[in-house]
């Protein structure tokens, strides 16, 4: 039994309890909600009961990671909150790759809105339904129905707010690839992973048919993954151990026949990772038989052929395929497309937003997560704002004490800085004025100023799109919308370089814990934070304590009322096995009730 079999015998591992019949009665939380027929442009408008005319109202695009981050912790006293999401359920994507191959179910690895809204009293309204157009000049958004499609009914309705945080995140980037959207699997969504699962033992049984020739069955058996980014990665290690141990058990006579191929277009698997990750992973593969094809871009993909150009010999290759799984990088939906256009952010290829997650170009709108891209600013651009603010009695020197003074909101409000001193191995921050030969000086120029931080803005990065960072920003931004009228007396945050006083809140600043892939056969790497990282065997645990803490935490609320043992008896919702795309009208999870009905 491996690592992932033995986890998902833990999840699983109680008797079938009784079904839950879940009550969302979302008036007990005070508030009221009602569909006005007669509303304007055809559309109803949702709209609140006024008991609470000082609330604000707060609506929220989304309950992933970001979104359901932000709902957890928000102080509901303050805000009204309606959730707009067309999937009922919060899903743990790092676990997605192991449902591929039944490792673990896809039942053990969602959370019911249903249930993180009960678990706030209810207080939260949510609608299963698709935002199709955000409109900031009259602070609403567009949305229609996801729980019904029938064309007879108008499931249009908006929704009017103080503050919109959008938390949509990305869909699958193609790269205009042709034929990639028709012919190939993507992994992002539940019932990407399942459908992906039906076609591999499809592979299998196609290949074992009479009247194969073993070129069929080898093209039928040959297991294609475009990106050798994490997800791809951990896909194509899940899928050679379901192979390797279930699967050349049930079809032995083609178990020579099976060929698993990741396809990247650097030079290395895992390339965002330390470098010890990434050549331990290749290893691993090298040994395991996946071939690992770098340095070449796909060009086009039919139902039988993937065509690939080496980039060192311009040479177009075609390759038999059974499947091909597409895992390469983030495309912005279409809902963020025409919004920044709107707020004049068109010439964009990702959502911009400050440091504090406030959407450039636009009042009151947040973004977070996967959608979105913090477009951090450069100190260089600030350099004489900074040096006039430093230099207190304007005497055009900046002497070590004034530069002290300011040191502490420099850091804060760049990160850079941070990052540069580290890269310099400086101990003070004051290092950085040292002259040329490494001189401590009394005072500095604008000019010696500017010098000294020239290279400050080569250590900006960009966060990673990833659950780790999307969860810390929900976080962040709860906790500013919990203390945003305090944040206007009494601002938290450091000195305003370009105008008067301080920001009302400190910067978001991402914290590093840990990131593993899962490289199959209990095989684990591990990046931790100061550069450490860990990889093998005993990794997993690392990787079993960080994981299961996240799934009992979720199977704790099935405990918490009675005999429930998994989350989708608790929650009531079942997963539909759908052949539609993942969210216009993906009719994924449906309550108990209406099923039973
Ligand atoms: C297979 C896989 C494995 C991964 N493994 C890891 C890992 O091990 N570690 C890690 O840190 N990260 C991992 N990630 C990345 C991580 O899942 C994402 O970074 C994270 O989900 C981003 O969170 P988010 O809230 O921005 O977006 P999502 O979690 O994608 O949530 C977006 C939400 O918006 C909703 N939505 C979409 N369109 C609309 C609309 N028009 N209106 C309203 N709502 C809408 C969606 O239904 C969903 O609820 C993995 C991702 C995948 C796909």
């Amino acid at each position: 039994m491996n690592f992932f079999s033995y986890f998902n015998r833990i999840l699983h591992g109680h008797p079938s309890g009784s079904k839950l019949l879940v009550l969302c009665s979302l008036s007990s939380g005070g508030l009221l909600a009602y569909a006005d027929s007669h509303s304007d442009d055809n559309k109803s408008i949702i709209e609140q009961s006024p008991k609470e005319p000082q609330k604000k109202k707060v609506v929220v695009l989304g309950t992933g990671w970001a979104g359901t981050s932000f709902l957890k912790d928000l102080d509901l006293k303050s805000y009204d909150v309606q959730v707009v999401s067309p999937r009922n359920y919060f899903a743990f994507t790092p676990l997605l790759p192991s449902v591929t191959c039944g490792t673990v179910e896809a039942r053990s690895i969602v959370e019911p809105v249903r249930n993180i809204i009960k678990k706030r009293s209810g207080e939260i309204q949510f609608w299963e339904a698709e935002c199709l157009k955000i409109d900031p000049a009259n602070k609403k958004v567009i949305c229609c129905s996801n729980v019904e499609e029938n064309a007879a009914r108008n499931d249009k309705f908006s929704l009017e707010y103080d503050y919109l945080v959008i938390a949509v995140g990305a869909q699958v980037n193609t790269f205009n690839t042709p034929g990639v959207f028709e012919h190939c699997h993507f992994l992002k969504e539940i019932e990407d992973a399942q459908r992906i699962r039906r076609t591999v033992i499809d592979c299998f049984e196609k290949a074992v048919l009479p009247g194969m020739t073993e070129e069929e069955r080898k093209t039928n058996l040959h297991f294609v993954i475009v990106g050798g980014g994490p997800t791809g990665v951990e896909f194509a290690a899940d899928l050679h151990d379901f192979v390797h141990e279930d699967l050349v058990k049930i079809y032995p006579l083609v178990k020579d026949l099976v060929k698993i191929t990741v396809i990247q277009s650097g030079d290395h698997i895992l390339n965002m990772f330390d470098k010890r990750i990434s050549s331990f992973a290749e290893q691993k593969f090298q040994r395991d038989g996946i071939e690992v094809l770098t340095g070449c871009r796909v060009i086009r993909v039919s139902d039988k052929l993937i065509n690939v150009k080496m980039k060192s010999t311009g040479e177009d290759i075609s390759i038999p395929h059974g499947i091909v799984v597409w895992s390469t990088g983030l495309g912005t939906r279409p809902l963020l497309r025409d919004f920044m256009q709107q707020i004049g952010q068109g010439n964009r290829r990702i959502l911009a937003t400050d440091e504090w997650l406030r959407v450039e170009g636009c009042e009151d709108v947040y973004a977070l997560g996967d959608c979105a891209t913090i477009d951090q600013r450069k100190i260089m651009e600030d350099i004489s704002s900074i040096f006039k603010a430093a230099d207190k009695d304007d005497s055009g020197f900046l002497t070590i004490e004034e530069f002290q003074d300011v040191v502490e909101d420099i850091i804060i409000r760049y990160p850079q800085v941070e990052l540069y001193l580290k890269s310099k191995h400086f101990s003070e921050v004051t290092d950085l004025l040292k002259d040329s030969e490494g001189n401590d000086r009394d005072a500095v120029t604008i000019e010696d100023f500017e010098l000294a931080l020239s290279h400050v803005d080569s250590k900006m990065k960009s966060l990673p799109a990833t659950a780790q960072v999307a969860a810390q920003q929900g976080a962040y931004l709860s906790r500013c919308f919990n203390i945003k009228e305090k944040g206007k007396h009494d601002p938290e945050g450091p000195l305003r370089f370009r105008g008067p006083g301080r920001h009302e809140f400190r910067p978001f600043r991402y914290k590093h814990f840990v990131q593993f892939v899962a490289l199959g056969g209990e095989q684990v790497a591990a990046e931790l934070p100061g550069d450490r990282v860990s990889m093998g065997r005993s990794t997993q645990w690392l990787w079993y304590s960080v994981y299961a803490r996240r799934r009992t935490t979720l199977l704790n609320a099935g405990y918490a009322v009675g005999e429930v043992k998994t989350i989708q008896d608790l929650a009531g919702v079942k997963i539909q096995e759908t052949s539609k795309p993942a969210i216009k009208s993906d009719k994924v999870l449906h309550q108990l009730s209406d099923t039973n009905n």
